[in-house]
């Protein structure tokens, strides 16, 4: 997960640190807790190095991440395992860009924070 694109990292008040950040009261107890973060088979910092990358439950965040917000964990890991962080941050940060304001997009909102534009990759489901 890119927490920049987070709104628990974006909002104003009680801003996270991000998960890799310290575990602070800001931090929601569903991060702190998380399995995969607290997983003991991870070798390094992320998932890729691991001998049963990508994992059932990664699979599973991946795919609700894909329905709901556009978004690949899946893909992120490959890209950070190839190109590094340094190259990874620079095209999140050109993917994510509100192309009406320049802020970041939340990758959990359907419009910019900033200035209400539509998030192109946030994908609306019609309600049954
Ligand atoms: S709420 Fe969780 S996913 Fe969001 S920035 Fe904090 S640690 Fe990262
Ligand atoms: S891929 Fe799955 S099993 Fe491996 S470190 Fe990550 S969460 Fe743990
Ligand atoms: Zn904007």
């Amino acid at each position: 997960m890119n927490c920049t694109l987070c709104l628990g990292y974006q909002r104003e008040k009680n801003r996270c640190p991000g998960c890799l950040g310290p575990d602070t009261k800001e931090k929601p107890k569903h991060c702190i807790t998380c399995a995969i973060k607290n997983c003991e088979k991870r070798v390094g910092t992320y998932c890729y190095a691991c001998e049963a990358y990508p994992c059932t439950r990664l699979k599973r965040l991946d795919k609700r991440y894909r329905l709901k917000y556009g978004m690949s964990m899946l893909e992120n890991l490959d890209k950070l395992k190839d190109e590094g962080s340094d190259v990874f941050m620079a095209s999140e940060d050109e993917k994510w860009i509100c192309s009406s304001c320049g802020a970041a997009l939340c990758v959990h909102r359907e419009r910019c924070l900033s200035c209400g534009k539509p998030n192109p990759r946030f994908i609306i489901h019609a309600k049954a």
